[in-house]
């Protein structure tokens, strides 16, 4: 996200915070910036206390996991395993394990266009550093990635551990840990008794129960226009949709757009004919590494890896054609 229109959000979201729901509102809304995005949590129908009891934990329990999970934090479980020798087992606790025998699932599932391994060729491509970068490396370099990386999976578990084959592999869990976050949030929200709410971050969501009867009723972002929606999607009960999109962190170079979903097959951004993918499952987790995969893959192999998964996508493709899956849920008028 760029810096104006990251603070442009701000402003927004604390204008919306300052003559916000008074305390009789049946709607509160809690914004704090985490995992470098914008995450509102909205519940319903708890009085002020319970309300600010219930967020706080969750947020609390977000900040938890992306200092476990983060690749950009040196300090980091995560971080930890990508400073160690490769070739050697490295112990790692069971929640890190949990996250990365799932991210390896969605690998396998997809045929490798998942991949939890891409810390190296993240690196090369500069997407999360300040300033973004304006040019991408030269062919030589992400060459000499493919060439190190090799072919396979790059990581094995072990028995309460893992080890990273080669140079070429370091761990970037980006495509599918902020969906863990979300899932995590909402257990703390269950755990306080909580039944109505929706965490947001960024757009990537998880809903609980509704609105008084009503579904909660959210904005899938216009690939090309941040004001505008492409779609509306109206969500109850227990689902989580989750959108990865060519927008989100990309420079444009010689008329070329190059963006952080990377293929890992060819190294370069996934140039699949696909500007954004949201998909609805049943946890924020596989939401967000299927959107991932489903991005790299394209619309024709996306559709049926989706419905062999058991989720529901809606894919935009490069003129802004929108292809979904029968049961992905939009709004009704
Ligand atoms: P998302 O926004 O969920 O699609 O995830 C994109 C982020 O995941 C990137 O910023 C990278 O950190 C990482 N990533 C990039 N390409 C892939 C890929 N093919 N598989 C898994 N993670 C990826
Ligand atoms: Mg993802």
């Amino acid at each position: 996200m760029g810096v104006v229109r990251f603070f442009s959000l701000l402003i927004l979201v604390l204008t919306l915070t300052a003559c916000g729901p008074g305390p009789t509102e049946k709607k509160k809304e809690t914004t704090q910036l985490l995992m470098g995005t914008l995450v509102t949590i909205s519940t319903w129908g708890l009085s002020a206390a319970e309300d600010e009891k219930a967020v706080t934990a969750a947020f609390r329990e977000m900040a938890r996991v992306e200092a476990l999970l983060s690749s950009h934090k040196p300090e980091s479980a995560i971080s930890r395993v990508n400073a160690s020798p490769r070739g050697f087992p490295r112990k790692v606790d069971a929640e890190v394990l949990h996250v990365m025998r799932e991210a390896m699932r969605f690998q396998e599932l997809s045929g490798g266009a998942f991949d939890p391994g891409l810390r190296p060729l993240v690196r090369l491509w500069r997407f999360s550093e300040t300033p973004p970068p304006v040019a991408p490396p030269s062919r030589d370099e992400v060459t000499a990635w493919l060439q190190a990386r090799g072919g396979g999976v790059g990581v094995e578990l072990t028995d309460g551990g893992m080890v990273l084959l080669n140079r070429g592999v370091g761990l970037d869990l980006g495509g599918i840990a902020k969906g863990y976050a979300i899932d995590r949030a909402v257990s703390v929200l269950r755990e306080h008794g909580v039944k109505n709410a929706i965490v947001n971050a960024g757009g990537d969501m998880r809903v609980m129960g509704d609105k008084g009867g009503a579904p909660w009723r959210i904005g899938v972002q216009h690939p090309r226009n941040p004001d505008n929606a492409i779609a509306v999607v109206d969500l109850s009960g227990d689902i989580a949709m989750v959108t990865s999109g060519d927008y989100e962190r990309y420079f444009v170079t010689k008329e070329r757009r190059y963006h952080h979903v990377l293929n890992p097959g060819t190294g370069y951004p996934a140039e699949s004919g696909l500007m954004s993918v949201s998909v609805q499952a049943s946890t924020a987790m596989a939401a967000d590494a299927l959107s991932t995969a489903v991005f790299v893959m394209g619309p024709k192999r996306g559709l049926a890896f989706l419905k062999q998964a058991g989720a529901e996508g809606m894919l935009i493709d490069a003129q802004g054609r929108k292809v979904k899956t029968p049961g992905f849920r939009e709004a009704s008028e």
